[in-house]
């Protein structure tokens, strides 16, 4: 059996714990590998390696710090066929889509090349007389990333790419049940000449996610995953006075108003609905249909719906591949087979899929939802696309913000006065404009309202570089001793 251990000073180094956690290969069902799970003696080595690094790795200049990351930038674009494969054996999704989730993550990597302009501070000169004014950022230290099984390549690189280039070290816990893109990743920054401690992997469970919310050590923590888990995280990390940036949950509503391009939003609706087995953070959850479109809606949903090719992403004609584990695919499968009984109308049963020996559903489709049902209330997280109908713009609005969670969200219309009101209106984080799935490019950054959300930075971008370092203002004079007396007024320019 295959044996995915930890990674610190540029290699493997094997698990001591005792604990491991299982691999599954979600197309067939079966044990692929087992992960070992860090105990607390294992997080604080390599907390205390990341910390005796980070002495020598922020005085490492800016230009050098640079160049690692443009030619990791080099060695992603080489090895992105090989990277997706790894995330497709272990997540499930099929390699095309995981071929985007790469493109994504690399525009992080990309963004952090040039992070020595990001960094930059400002000066004011003649503040009073004689003395000048400037401000610098400054890195945190030994800084902690946790990490959802959804994207295990992407997500990473939204977290390490900026903080290292800040001058911390990082640490990555990442989902243990798909470890392995963080090896890959890791031996990368091995070969673009990251020095030793700059970037761990831990891999582990509670135990280790729990030692790293308390270790006096650790400045900072950046999550991403489930909503209780998020609270959780940012409960602990902020009780233990670091700094946290947590995200949650969601559920996806995308509005569909009388004038849009029904077909045009039937192909937006399905492809972010179903893309990644519906495993997406953005991916659409709920389409509100103004009712006097609503048939017609659900009928162009019902037609492209059988047209998905679900199958292994080994099968190069397979479009969406199984869902995570067994205990995941039948909860989702248990959200459709309760709609009609909650109320609503599923249109297409894709549950029979559930028989399959890997963790496969077809997409089905739920119409008529309403707040209230669990379909609704809940994250499904899986290919399940619900319809709700709406009366108007504004009960759609009222929809969107009255739910728990502020993602993401996409309005389709040609009205460019309502897409614009809808804008200044919604309480979401990410709004599409007839854009089904929103996720800022890395120069904007990315982050939900509400339940989605736990903290004040928003990651990667702007925000992330704000998050992964501290201010600091200087106030300087160099005066000439000729002039100097003594003076117990409180400092003041005029
Ligand atoms: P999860 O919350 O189960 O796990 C995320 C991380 O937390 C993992 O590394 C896991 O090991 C750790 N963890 C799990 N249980 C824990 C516990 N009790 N105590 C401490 N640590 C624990 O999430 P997941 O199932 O891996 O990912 C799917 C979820 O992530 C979905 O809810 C999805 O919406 C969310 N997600 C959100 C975003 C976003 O940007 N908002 C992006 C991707 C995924």
């Amino acid at each position: 059996m295959q044996r995915i251990s930890h990674w610190v000073n540029n290699k493997v180094v094997a698990g001591t714990s005792g604990n491991v956690g299982k691999v599954y290969n979600p197309a067939t069902g079966e044990v692929q590998a087992e992960v070992d799970l860090a105990s607390v003696a294992e997080v604080d080595a390599v907390v205390a390696n990341a910390k005796e690094a980070f002495v020598t790795w922020r005085a490492t200049n800016l230009s050098r710090r640079a160049e690692i990351m443009f030619r990791m930038r080099e060695l992603i674009d080489a090895n992105r066929k090989e990277l997706a494969n790894v995330v497709s054996l272990e997540h499930g999704k099929v390699p095309s889509d995981a071929m985007g989730e790469i493109a994504r993550g690399l525009e992080n990597i990309e963004f952090a090349c040039g992070i020595p302009a990001m960094l930059k501070g400002g000066y004011s000169e003649q503040a009073s007389g004689g003395v000048d004014v400037y401000s610098i950022r400054q890195p945190l230290g030994v800084v902690a990333g946790i990490t959802p099984f959804n994207f295990p390549a992407m997500v990473p690189m939204w977290m390490f790419a900026n903080a290292i280039m800040c001058g911390n070290t990082f640490i990555l816990k990442p989902s243990e049940k798909d470890p392995s893109a963080a090896m890959f990743v890791a031996d990368l920054l091995r070969q673009a000449g990251l020095p030793d401690g700059v970037f761990s992997v831990l891999h582990g469970d509670k135990v280790s996610v729990d030692r790293l919310l308390e270790h006096k050590d650790v400045q900072s923590i950046s999550f991403v995953g489930s909503t209780p888990i998020a609270k959780y995280v940012y409960e602990t990390g902020t009780k233990n006075g670091k700094r946290v940036q947590a995200l949650g949950g969601a559920k996806n509503h995308m509005l569909v108003l009388p004038d849009a391009d029904l077909d045009m939003a039937a192909d937006a609706a399905v492809s972010a609905a179903y893309g990644s087995a519906g495993e997406r953070c953005m991916a659409v959850s709920v389409v509100l249909a103004v009712d006097s479109i609503a048939d017609a809606l659900v009928d162009k949903l019902s037609s492209r719906i059988p047209n998905i090719k679900v199958g292994p992403g080994t099968d190069p004609a397979a479009e969406m591949g199984p869902l995570i584990s067994r205990e995941h695919r039948d909860k989702v499968a248990s959200f459709v087979t309760n709609a009609n009984a909650e109320g609503a109308k599923v249109v297409i049963d894709g549950t029979d899929k559930a028989k399959d020996a890997g963790f496969f559903l077809n997409p089905s489709l739920i119409d008529n939802v309403k707040p209230g049902m669990k379909c609704y209330d809940e994250e499904i997280f899986g290919p399940v696309l619900t319809v709700m109908r709406v009366k108007s713009y504004q009960e759609g609005l009222d929809t969107i913000n009255a739910n728990q969670f502020g993602n993401g969200t996409a309005i389709f219309t040609r009205d460019g006065g309502v897409a614009r009101q809808f804008q200044f209106d919604v309480q979401v984080g990410m709004v599409g404009i007839n854009v089904p799935i929103p996720v800022p490019v890395s120069y904007y950054s990315f982050g939900g309202w509400k339940a989605s959300l736990f903290g004040d930075q928003h990651m990667y971008g702007p925000e992330g570089i704000n998050f992964f370092t501290r201010g600091k203002v200087v106030t300087s004079r160099w005066p000439d001793p000729r002039t100097s007396s003594v003076n117990l007024g409180f400092p003041q320019n005029r």
